[in-house]
């Protein structure tokens, strides 16, 4: 069976899912694409012959699309994840499931109304193979009892329309959701303190800023975030557990030794570090729509991270320590 996707937002990501899909992932065909910059639409259609649709609800209702992918902007993904939920269309939707706790609720609550799962958020890191060992060594007991972990994020720069806020809801929200999967936990309360900002980081960022979260059961995280680096992406994360200790160093591709001296290189953004996790992500996708399952990152996790993230906002703004509340999970995600 072919899974033909329909893929709304064509830009960084969405373009890149599209090839994917076309040239690696086996079983899978992308027949139609919408973006509101309809060039762009147009040359990512061409290039792997599908078509480009006038508006994004068409294609969600289109007779040759068995499934959605969503790479639009964030604040539009409920209203479309919605819409596909509605189609009765499985739907991958990148992060963020929705840009409020309340909005993704909505999610949910039309996912329960159904009855079975149709949604899955591109929460990608729980498919990248240096993060799945560090799973695997905290859920067989080789390190003891997870005790807190130390997580880091950086990119070398981003746009200048880049906000303070959007180092939570756009880049910690990654490991938000990385703690909860590991810890198998809830986060319970969050604190922010940002340092004296960065002299190169544009206008009034406050960058890089330190964040702690703890879970529902004691064990702690803190995460460095600091989206103006400059020297490359990096990506780590080391557990402590009560018996030993697992990491994740950021992985060097290439070596230069040369006059004493041994250089490695940096991997430069999110698509070079994460190319093969994005590539198991949709592969595991297909092959479950293939079978009639949907069973990656749900809307249950887009809405825990989506909670979190702005009550890290709200810890930073106010300075003080935020507690998180979640509404009760429902069985269909548990
Ligand atoms: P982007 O390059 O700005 O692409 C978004 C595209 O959607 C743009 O072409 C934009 O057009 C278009 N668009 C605007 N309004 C639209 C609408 N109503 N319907 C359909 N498309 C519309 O952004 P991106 O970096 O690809 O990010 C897209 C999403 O993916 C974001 O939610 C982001 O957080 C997520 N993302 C996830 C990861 C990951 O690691 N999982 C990595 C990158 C991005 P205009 O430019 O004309 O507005």
């Amino acid at each position: 069976m072919t899974v033909r996707v329909g893929v709304i937002g064509t830009g960084n990501i969405g373009a890149d899912h599209v090839r994917r899909l076309s040239r690696q992932v086996s079983g899978a065909r992308v027949t139609a694409v919408f973006d509101v910059a309809a060039q762009r639409a147009q040359d990512v259609a061409r290039d792997v012959g599908a078509v480009a649709h006038p508006g994004w609800s068409g294609l969600v209702d289109a007779e040759d699309v068995d499934a959605v992918v969503i790479a639009s902007p964030g604040p539009l993904h409920a209203e479309q994840v919605l819409a596909c939920i509605d189609a009765g269309k499985p739907v991958l939707c990148e992060k963020p499931l929705a840009t409020t706790g309340e909005d993704a609720l909505k999610v949910i609550e039309a996912e329960v109304a159904l009855g079975r799962r149709l949604v899955q958020v591109g929460f990608m890191r729980r498919y990248d193979r240096a993060y799945r060992v560090v799973k695997a060594a905290m859920d067989d007991g080789s390190i003891g009892e997870p005790l807190l972990a130390h997580m880091v994020h950086r990119n070398a720069s981003v746009p200048d329309t880049f906000t303070s806020d959007m180092s939570m809801t756009d880049s910690v929200i990654h490991e938000i959701d990385t703690i909860r999967w590991l810890f198998d936990q809830e986060i319970v309360a969050t604190t922010v303190v940002a340092s004296k900002p960065s002299p190169l980081a544009a206008g009034r960022l406050r960058d890089p800023q330190l964040v702690l979260f703890k879970l529902t059961d004691g064990a702690v995280v803190n995460v460095e975030v600091f989206v103006n680096c400059r020297y490359g992406y990096d990506v780590r994360c080391e557990v402590v557990g009560s018996e030993g200790s697992v990491s994740m160093d950021n992985p060097s591709t290439n070596a230069l030794l040369r006059a004493g001296r041994r250089a490695e290189s940096v991997p430069a953004d999110w698509r070079v570090r994460f190319d093969l996790a994005y590539l198991e992500e949709m592969q595991e996708w297909v092959d479950g729509l293939a079978k009639g399952v949907v069973s990656g990152p749900s809307s249950w996790d887009g809405y825990a991270a989506a909670v979190v993230a702005n009550r890290a906002v709200h810890a930073l703004a106010e300075g003080t320590r935020s507690l998180v509340e979640l509404v009760d999970r429902p069985v269909l995600y548990s």
